[in-house]
């Protein structure tokens, strides 16, 4: 803790509000942000665990409010992160357990949950460059999917990842927890189908989209030089005739056994690992 952030602290100790009922309104209002209507309308969402807090405020994402345990009272880190909360004009709110457990509907909260604002970014300020990937997804309807491909994104060195069409919601508290906190480290983009195709035929990028029809074995595909998008389809569907047909390429991951398909996050792991891996190789050529 610097000795400004120890001044904020300790000079405004009257900013952490004590809160032991289940009944007061901002525990209601925090709960509230469990439905996606509350979350739009108030731009925010909730993260749990310290080391994700405090991640997600060193990246510089605004911070509402830090709520945390009363045993974590005290804790150096906690004490620095509620510094910096007050320092940045959030609230610090200090919970008895019972509180914390309704707040993150677990048995066996985390000790510290953060309230923070949304970062959408628009795609058409999106100017890909050269050696960077792309995940798109198309409908994703699962959050534990969706969480886990935000993740594996950001551990396969993808820049971003888009989100085509009605998808779940990435800023839901099932996501966030399967993202592991990688939500705070890529950026996270939104468009119609519509606007996704307008958006890709000028990006200058390739668009890869995975098939089970695929004419192309993922392997084969080169992709550099330039940027690529891999495009995912829906859990149940697939991707639609309309995406399908204005991709450069149609994937396929040759399979064996019984299975029709693979999982989606499973796919796009795959997808980013092997355009991870050939860039990788033609960078050490
Ligand atoms: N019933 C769906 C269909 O007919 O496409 C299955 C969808 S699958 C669970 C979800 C997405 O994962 C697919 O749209 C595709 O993007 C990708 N995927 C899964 N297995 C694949 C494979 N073997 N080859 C290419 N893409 C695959």
């Amino acid at each position: 803790m610097t000795d400004q952030d120890r001044r904020n602290f300790t000079g405004r100790v009257g900013q952490v509000k004590e809160v032991t009922s289940l009944s007061n309104p901002i525990i209601k209002d925090i709960k509230a942000l469990t439905n996606k209507k509350d979350r739009e309308e108030t731009g925010t969402f909730l993260a749990e665990g310290l080391k994700l807090v405090i991640d997600a405020v060193e990246l510089g994402w605004a911070i509402r409010t830090l709520v945390y345990a009363k045993a974590a009272k005290g804790k150096p880190l906690v004490e620095q992160v509620a510094a910096k909360t007050i320092a940045r004009g959030g609230l610090v709110l200090e919970v008895s357990e019972k509180v914390l457990s309704s707040v993150t509907r677990r048995d066996n909260p985390q000790m510290v949950v953060g309230i923070f604002e949304h970062q959408w970014k628009r795609l058409s300020d999106l100017k890909p460059a050269s050696g960077e990937t792309f995940v798109a997804l198309d409908r994703v309807r699962d959050p534990g999917n969706l969480g886990t491909i935000i993740r594996t994104a950001d551990a396969a060195g993808a820049s971003g990842v888009i989100l085509v069409g009605e998808c779940t919601d990435p800023f839901s508290l099932e996501t966030v927890r399967a993202t592991m906190g990688s939500v705070f480290a890529l950026p996270i983009y939104r468009a119609t189908a519509e606007e996704f195709l307008r958006w890709s035929k000028g990006s200058g990028a390739q668009v890869v989209a995975t098939h089970l029809a695929g004419a192309v074995d993922y392997r084969t595909i080169d992709y550099r030089p330039k940027p690529t998008v891999l495009l995912m389809g829906n859990e149940q569907s697939g991707l639609p005739e309309t995406l399908a047909r204005a991709a450069d390429r149609l994937a396929r991951i040759p399979q064996q056994g019984r299975a029709d398909s693979l999982n989606l996050a499973v796919a796009t792991a795959v997808m980013l690992f092997e355009a991870r891996r050939h860039l990788l190789t033609l960078e050490t050529k």
